[in-house]
């Protein structure tokens, strides 16, 4: 149980949240309800995503994999998806495959070829997005723009797993039109990895708290949101 106080703010942030996701979306000519919402919940105790859960959150995403494992085994997510978001070191990915059901951070073909071998060693196909560091930010995860059709196609010839489309994190410095512009980028690629590799990529995840509604006037299927939802993370506690 967490305290009712906390559990109201939690509340109305998901009401609020969702009503501003409605919005944009019919400001883009979009149905609300292609776009899902995916609680970012790095840190939150089972105990708070429990709770969560009951609201209306699509999904759940994890950046570790100690979360992950801790939060399915407790049925944190009441049976809600959960999705991996975070880095992914190639030696956890045993943990990962068929908890996750979708890894969103796919960028080598190291770690793709670890995906392959445990999905094919657990009979599961593991559906996969590539993530794009589409800022080409030296200290941040994802495949540069350059590498994404070799690795999209190694994708596509992996027989357990199904790439699903394209997440992204765009610069944290960025103005509103900068951050804007890579969106807009990142629609483009998921439009040409269609026409290349079929029209089962479609997905594309991308927004946070902070720029969700940008993200969803772009295209964005997935919004990955944490703080606004949970309030500000609490790491001294980790
Ligand atoms: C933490 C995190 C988010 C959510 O960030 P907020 O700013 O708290 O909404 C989204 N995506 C990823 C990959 C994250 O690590």
């Amino acid at each position: 149980m967490i305290p009712q106080q906390q559990l109201s703010a939690m509340t109305e942030n998901v009401a609020k949240i969702r009503e501003t996701m409605a919005q944009a979306a019919r400001e883009a000519g979009r149905d609300p309800s292609e776009i899902l919402l995916c609680a970012a919940c790095k840190t939150r105790t089972v105990e708070e995503v429990t709770a969560s859960a009951a609201l209306p959150i699509d999904l759940f995403g994890e950046n570790h994999v100690q979360e992950l494992v801790e939060k399915t085994d407790a049925g944190a997510y009441c049976g809600k998806p959960g999705h991996f978001i975070g880095h992914l070191q190639t030696n956890k990915v045993n943990k990962v495959v068929g908890r996750a059901t979708l890894i969103e951070s796919v960028d080598s073909v190291r770690l793709l070829d670890k995906i392959e071998h445990a999905a094919a060693a657990a009979g599961l196909t593991q559906e996969i997005l590539i993530e794009i560091n589409i800022g080409e930010e030296s200290s941040k995860s994802g495949v540069d723009v350059d590498g994404l059709w070799a690795l999209a196609e190694s994708a596509m010839n992996r027989p357990h797993v199904r790439l699903r489309g394209l997440m992204a994190i765009p610069p944290a410095t960025a103005t509103p039109d900068e951050t804007c512009a890579f969106f807009a980028r990142m629609r483009e690629l998921l439009t040409q990895a269609r026409s290349r590799f079929g029209s089962e990529l479609d997905v594309l995840s991308m927004g946070m708290s902070g720029d969700y509604p940008l993200a969803i006037r772009e295209g964005a299927t997935i919004v990955r949101i944490g703080t606004a939802i949970y309030g500000a993370r609490d790491y001294s506690k980790k």
